[in-house]
């Protein structure tokens, strides 16, 4: 198919099943590669994030919703997979448009989707409600029912998959979700609600809803009918809105930011360990939660390895998102871009030596586009701001470090726990400084691998709870908990009193 033949969302948004121009404040979405408009939208208003509300709170309580068997309600996930399946080329490209990914990418994202809703199809087919053990005469239950009504807000870097990861969970545990995209990347969430409508799923129970996080990010929080709030973005919004839902007594969970380390061992494999390292801090140009942005070399080798590292980082193919051949495509966007150069330079005052990068590129091929060379820094310790903060684009500090407890205790000054990777042949020193440090997710000789069946979050300023798996679509339900008398008899501490 010819991604440039593909048409773009047409900008009106997903209210309650029914598509209406927005009335919130104008969105302007780009392409990073060349600054070329996408399209220019409406987001939506408040009023506009009210109808949705009020559409989903009725199509959630329709008994043809809720009266559904498990195996019913997966059909739709099913259909919603084959959907985005039959149209991975058009999802990809309009999320190559939206967020400058290449479309290796993009393709890969909206593959991983698909499967996201599968395994929640399968996954609600086969969750067991449980009948406990009995303790009296009483048959005990602990069942699951939806919560209700459940926001999902996301963040630009990878909309199509962590935007499954919230919706396929939550409309399998019976849920209406309101979806609200970033606004740098609105589009890609809107062709979902195209495939979800075309999978005949009842109207109002799910809403595509971009707009401003001040606005109806903040309507989807505060509102007395959403019951539950599943967060992908910044620490310091998802600690603003953890007060909020401490405010309502709110389950909300948190997917929030990261600073990895990433230990390469003077007895690792050094080709795996290259190229897991470029892998893990320069793929999607660093803008990764997981990105692995503190490299901690063991002093024996760290000259020789980061003079491969450098070298290897010279030779990425910085470029155009459609050109496959593409490795480092543009950053989502000009602002961002100019935050990350100001990282760098951040960096370059507190005295870091640039080792590679430090700029954007030169050239006609990236004239207009939010392109920044992957930067390799050296020669400042971990207690600098670079090491400390997230500067979420293609910038490594390079660290030495002397042995098992150096290094764990330098990973884990940090504020942040979301991953860690670690390259070594020595299993149990792989398991023993595995455990050690501070994180979610620990990949040992490898990085960035990815199963929904395994579970997903971060510790610290990470975030809370934990998304995926199994227990993913638990997340999204309430349990309850059922005595059913089996003697027959009335209760004898009644006694007398009822004869
Ligand atoms: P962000 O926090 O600025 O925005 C995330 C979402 O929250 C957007 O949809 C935004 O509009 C919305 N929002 C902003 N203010 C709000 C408010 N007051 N009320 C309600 N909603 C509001 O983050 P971003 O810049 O879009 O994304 C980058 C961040 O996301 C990075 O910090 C990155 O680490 C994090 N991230 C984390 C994970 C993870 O799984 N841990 C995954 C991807 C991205």
């Amino acid at each position: 198919m010819d991604a440039h033949a593909i048409d773009l969302p047409d900008g009106r948004l997903f209210v309650g099943g029914v598509w209406e121009e927005g009335t919130g404040a104008e969105i302007v979405s780009i392409f990073p590669a060349d600054g070329s408009v996408n399209r220019v939208l409406r987001g939506a208003s408040i009023a506009d994030g009210e109808r949705a509300i009020a559409r989903a709170k009725a199509a959630q309580a329709d008994p043809a919703w809720r009266r559904l068997k498990s195996h019913e309600r997966a059909r739709f996930l099913h259909r919603i997979a084959d959907g985005i399946e039959a149209n991975v080329e058009r999802i990809a490209f309009i999320q190559t448009r939206d967020t400058g990914k290449t479309l290796r990418e993009t393709r890969a994202l909206a593959a991983s989707a698909a499967g996201t809703f599968r395994y929640y199809g399968a996954v609600l087919e086969t969750s067991d409600d449980l009948a406990t053990v009995q303790r009296g005469d009483a048959l005990t239950l602990s069942l699951h029912e939806p919560i209700g009504l459940v926001a999902a807000i996301t963040p630009w870097n990878s909309p199509i998959a962590s935007d499954a990861q919230k919706v396929a969970p939550a409309l399998a545990a019976g849920n209406a979700v309101l979806l609200k995209p970033a606004s740098w990347s609105p589009l890609v969430a809107l062709e979902l609600a195209r495939i979800v409508e075309a999978a005949g799923l009842p109207a109002g129970l799910f809403s595509v809803l971009p707009g401003a996080g001040s606005e109806i990010g903040n309507l989807l929080v505060e509102h007395p009918d959403i019951g539950r709030v599943s967060f992908t973005g910044g620490t310091s919004t998802g600690r603003a809105l953890a007060r909020k839902a401490a405010e309502k007594l709110m389950p909300i969970s948190l997917e929030l930011g990261g600073k990895s380390p990433t230990i390469v061992f003077a007895d690792a494999d050094m080709d795996v360990a290259l190229a897991g390292v470029l892998f893990g801090i320069f793929s999607s140009t660093g803008q990764s939660c997981i990105a692995g942005s503190r490299l901690f070399v063991e002093r024996s080798i760290h000259d020789g390895f980061v003079e491969r590292l450098v070298a290897a980082t010279r030779k990425l193919k910085v470029g155009h998102p459609f050109d496959p051949a593409t490795q480092v495509a543009p950053l989502v966007h000009p602002t961002h871009r100019d935050s990350v150069a100001a990282y760098v330079q951040l960096a370059r005052n507190e005295g870091a030596e640039v080792l590679c990068g430090g700029a954007a590129p030169e050239g006609p091929a990236y004239d207009g586009g939010a392109y920044y060379l992957p930067t390799i820094l050296a020669g400042v310790a971990n207690t600098a701001r670079i090491c400390r903060e997230e500067v979420f684009g293609p910038v490594l500090v390079v660290i030495p470090f002397d042995d098992e407890a150096d290094v764990i205790a330098q990973a884990n000054d940090n504020d942040y726990g979301l991953a860690c990777g670690l390259w070594t042949r020595d299993f149990p020193r792989a398991m023993r400084v595995g455990r050690a440090i501070r994180a979610g997710t620990v990949w040992v000789n490898t990085y960035k691998q990815f199963s929904i069946s395994t579970p997903f979050g971060g510790d610290g300023e990470s975030g809370l709870g934990r998304e995926k798996g199994r227990e993913g679509l638990r997340a999204y339900m309430t349990q309850k908990s059922v005595y059913h008398d089996l003697s027959g008899a009335p209760h004898p501490w009644a006694g007398e009193a009822i004869r």
